[in-house]
């Protein structure tokens, strides 16, 4: 097994991946909440996860990929304030919330299937677990990390001394910070909701009981409680978007750490974000960019996958049409590459053991086991497709293989397909050629344009045909 390197948001270092488990991977990554589409920049972190998921995959990994859908919990505000992000969306379109949930939830699957994102081996909603929310919530308050206000019960973060750690966060600068008309009883800006109650006076769409009263869950507790479910109080990988580290991730470590008291995750994975001009593109800004504007506007879905591939992970991407549009000029122009190298296959054989192959594919391996540089994985396949030395076989081999991470669908590519009636005329001009009869020759060639082909002559009176 070679040595993969990833960057830890704990340690702000890259380091060497060891798994707990010799062979198997573990990975946890926040998933959408399902109060509307999902936008582009949203979208972007869930590619990054899946080229992560893939590169663990063709390391020879076997990876236990588990993905939470908040469909209760997560309020506007990331300070437990605010309108419940289901419920608005419950009122915007006259649906009940499961309604609303139901429907998000199949629109995120389509999209990121659209998007060749491999699906994750357990999608967990959070009101499928509030029993286990509210078991951990139990375990906290047993603890004494808890407290009890007039609207829920509240994680005291003063208790836990490695609270903030992995976002270096300063909680006595926020403290100082501190809103004037914050006047709620929360002790500390940075303590957080892990059951909120219903209102007295209005009964919820989403309510449940506990031994603390009716009411739902804090958005963040849910990702503890299920990812501990699924792959055990401590595992290999979390991962999520960068606006995670300084409340989500943050408050997820001290829920898990101060119940189980063992360390939670390894590694902490996050993926930069998509900007606009206007600044960071997000659903709460108002209009926004979904995937399904893209396909109408004339891109495909995987344009969109290969502008992503460009930009290494940790990076920001600036998005623009014309951006986007220098990616899917450059995609096409692989895809015709491709094309043109699977015409000139004679016999598929077999040069999985070719010296050319070893040399490209440890190539490949140097980059994206340096922490997911798939950017260098994809000028890498362009210098397969143009290098002389590689037979037509070893460079769709290559291709194929540098497929699995990059997911653009390259091995599905055909040579164009050109008809018996085309080849027999080709033929007959080469014969009029070689006759030096070069009337006829150009009359076969004007007929073969009219029919919707090109000849390109090759040394040795040998020919291509191309679809115009
Ligand atoms: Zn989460």
């Amino acid at each position: 097994m070679k040595t993969l390197y990833l960057f830890n948001t704990l340690t702000r270092n890259k380091e060497e991946f060891i798994p707990i488990e010799a062979g198997k991977a573990g990975m946890y990554c926040c998933g959408p909440t399902v109060y509307n589409f999902a936008h582009i920049g949203n979208l972007r972190a869930y590619f990054f996860e899946d080229i992560l998921k893939r590169v663990l995959l063709f390391n020879g990994f076997e990876v236990n990929h588990i993905m939470n859908i908040t469909d209760v919990g997560h309020l506007v505000s990331d300070d437990d304030e605010g309108e419940d992000k289901m419920e608005k969306g419950s009122a915007r379109e006259g649906k009940t919330v499961w309604e609303i949930a139901e429907f998000y939830a199949e629109a995120f699957k389509k999209d990121i299937a659209l998007l060749n994102v491999l699906p994750p081996s357990v999608y967990c909603k959070a009101t499928d677990f509030i029993k286990e929310q509210i078991e951990m919530v139990e375990c906290l308050d047993k603890k004494g990390y808890t407290y009890k206000t007039n609207d829920g019960i509240y994680y005291d973060t003063s208790k836990f001394p490695e609270y903030g750690r992995m976002a270096l966060l300063d909680v006595e600068g926020l403290e100082e910070g501190r809103r004037i008309a914050f006047s709620d009883e929360k002790k500390s800006k940075t303590d957080f909701a892990l059951w909120k109650f219903s209102p007295k006076d209005q009964k919820r769409q989403m309510e449940w009981e506990s031994p603390y009263g009716t009411g739902f869950p804090g958005w963040h507790i849910e990702c503890s409680a299920m990812s501990i479910k699924f792959l055990g109080k401590h595992f290999d990988i979390h991962c999520g978007g960068v606006d995670h580290i300084p409340i989500h991730h943050t408050n997820e470590i001290a829920q898990a750490e101060a119940c189980t008291g063992e360390k939670f995750v390894n590694y902490w994975l996050h993926g930069e974000f998509l900007i606009e001009e206007k600044g960071k593109m997000s659903k709460s800004a108002g209009e926004f960019l979904r995937l399904q504007t893209l396909i109408d506007k004339g891109y495909s879905p995987l344009d969109y996958r290969y502008f992503l591939l460009m930009t290494h992970y940790r990076k920001k991407i600036r998005f623009s049409f014309d951006n986007l549009d220098a990616a899917r000029n450059g995609f096409n122009n692989l895809k015709s590459k491709i094309k043109e190298v699977k015409s000139d296959l004679k016999e598929l054989y077999d040069v999985s053991e070719s010296d050319n192959v070893f040399r490209y594919r440890e190539k490949f391996y140097e980059g994206i086991n340096d922490d997911l540089n798939v950017s260098e994985g994809l000028a890498l396949t362009w210098e397969v497709l143009k290098d002389e030395s590689l037979s037509a076989e070893e460079k769709i081999f290559l291709v194929n293989d540098f497929n699995k991470i990059l997911g653009l669908d390259l091995d599905k590519i055909e040579a164009d397909n050109i008809p018996e009636e085309i080849i027999v005329l080709a033929n007959k001009r080469k014969e009029a050629k070689a006759n030096k009869d070069f009337k006829l020759s150009d009359d076969i060639r004007q007929q073969i344009k009219a029919l919707g082909y090109e000849l390109l002559d090759k040394k040795g009176g040998e020919f291509d045909i191309k679809k115009i």
